[in-house]
């Protein structure tokens, strides 16, 4: 197992509460996003979960509706967390590495996910989930180390500084893309799910 360590460079350590964060958040400009989308998309699920699922950013449907992994890639990860026994608002909390959707969906560049990570990093630490899951390179780059290539790194447990066991894996988005993306996105919740049950 690797040792794998993401910076928290922010002061949003006097915020304490998931409601007070996103109030702070939801009229955050710091980067160039939010002048081209709808509204800042948060975040949702338990407040308290164990498990936190943390993506790229908003696509159309989310901006729209405000909530994160709504649209068919949303759909197919509620499905993921069925297949294992799980619930998105009862065992789950889910974010994106930048909260105000990109336009055309193209991935977030380096500036705007430095800006945004702040915000995510406080949501984790306010959530403090014992398992993270990594969708996609966006967040596996973002958030442990951007030169790693998701390819290689799913399905590998990481470890975070504070102990939270971290599982990169493919986004939902890429299992919609190639369907041979399938069974290694099952095997890897498989993990997540042995681990989810150990506590
Ligand atoms: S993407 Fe993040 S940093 Fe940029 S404006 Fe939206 S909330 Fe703020």
């Amino acid at each position: 197992m690797n040792k794998v360590v993401y910076e928290n460079d922010h002061d949003l350590s006097v915020i304490n509460s998931l409601t007070e964060l996103y109030n702070a958040a939801k009229d955050c400009a710091r980067c160039g996003l939010r002048a081209g989308c709808s509204g800042v998309v948060f975040g949702e699920g338990n407040p308290e979960a164990r498990l936190m699922l943390i993506g790229e950013g908003p696509g159309a449907d989310e901006d729209r509706l405000g909530r994160p992994f709504v649209g068919k890639a949303g759909q197919l990860l509620d499905k993921i967390l069925a297949a294992i026994g799980l619930e998105r608002f009862a065992h789950a909390y889910i974010a994106n590495v930048v909260k105000c959707r990109p336009p055309g969906n193209r991935a977030p560049g380096p500036n705007e996910a430095d800006s945004c990570l702040p915000w995510l990093y406080r949501q984790i630490e306010l959530v403090s989930p014992r398992i993270i899951v990594l969708l996609g390179s966006t967040a596996l780059q973002n958030l442990i180390d951007p030169d790693a290539r998701i390819t290689v790194m799913r399905g590998k447990w990481l470890v975070s500084k504070s102990g939270i066991m971290i599982m990169p894996t493919y986004h939902p988005a890429a299992l919609l893309r190639d369907t041979s993306k399938k069974r290694p996105v099952w095997e890897d919740f498989q993990q997540v799910r042995d681990e989810y049950l150990k506590v």
